[in-house]
């Protein structure tokens, strides 16, 4: 074999891997997006999802006593009228065309942008949202819409989730924002509290570990406590959907302190990992 044959072996065999064309926009983005926008693993996961969140709000709805936020109830809870409180983002409503613009256009999110992205009310629903929101609605189950999209997109959000046939509180505003009222934080357990004290809540579901509790900003170390602790709600009355995309299990590699440059948030979450080294 030539000198030349085997360079052009070697090259052909480290291919793809090796090449980098500047052209390609290099995002930390792409897999993420790829596979919410375009797997059939995405919606077969968000798809069991709903049926579970089914099968568990028939059972919530006969139990009484059913509650999945015990501690926030006021005594007589079970006399409530019933309700759901769900996170909008990648719970309920889909924003892959939002993420794949980051990823084609090779830039991060920014929060000017991302208004302009919730007043375009391009959002689509999660596979499967639609049938298991309408089914609640049916079984006259309130739908409490918790969401950190901010109040000035509020009309925008109200606007794309009528449009898309999301059921709507009549007369009792459900789409509760971050900052709707003064003491409403992006941490969430305030709004929690505010709709506990007038409904049975039957169950949470989000995407994110501050759906559900307002100790979800700590160390990896910590949120994995936080794991522990609420072993028992997971897939019972807590509803977890999966977003590979951002989070703040992301933020937690690096400390959540998004002043540090990408390169360097890259770095601390590759420090995150705990690698197998080959033997050599
Ligand atoms: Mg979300």
């Amino acid at each position: 074999m030539s000198a030349l044959t085997l360079s052009l072996t070697a090259a052909c065999l480290a291919g793809p891997a090796m090449a980098q064309d500047a052209t390609v926009p290099q995002n930390d983005l792409l897999n993420a997006t790829l596979w919410m926008e375009t797997s059939v693993e995405y919606k077969a996961t968000v798809s069991q999802l709903f049926t579970l969140a089914k099968l568990q709000l028939d059972a919530a709805l006969a139990d009484a006593d059913w509650t999945a936020v015990s501690d926030k109830q006021p005594e007589g809870y079970a006399d409530l009228p019933v309700a759901i409180i769900t996170d909008l983002d990648e719970t309920m409503l889909d924003n892959g065309n939002y993420e794949a613009s980051l990823v084609t256009r090779g830039t991060d999110y920014s929060s000017k942008e991302w208004t302009d992205y919730v007043n375009s009310e391009t959002s689509t629903a999660v596979p499967g949202a639609l049938d298991f929101l309408n089914y609640a609605d049916s079984k006259g189950v309130k739908i409490f819409y918790v969401s950190n999209r901010k109040a000035i997109e509020k009309d925008g959000t109200v606007s794309n989730l009528e449009a898309l046939g999301f059921p709507m509180g009549g007369n009792v505003d459900t789409v509760l924002l971050r900052g709707d009222k003064e003491e409403w934080t992006s941490a969430k357990e305030s709004r929690i509290d505010y709709v506990a004290k007038d409904y049975r809540v039957l169950l949470l579901m989000g995407d994110n570990l501050g759906d559900f509790t307002d100790k979800a900003d700590g160390s990896i170390a910590d949120r994995d406590a936080v794991f522990d602790e609420t072993a028992d709600h997971w897939g019972h009355d807590w509803i977890m959907f999966p977003n590979p995309e951002y989070g703040s299990w992301e933020s937690a590699a690096f400390g959540g302190d998004y002043g540090k440059s990408t390169d360097q948030r890259r770095q601390d979450k590759i420090d995150a990992l705990d690698p197998w080294t080959p033997a050599q």
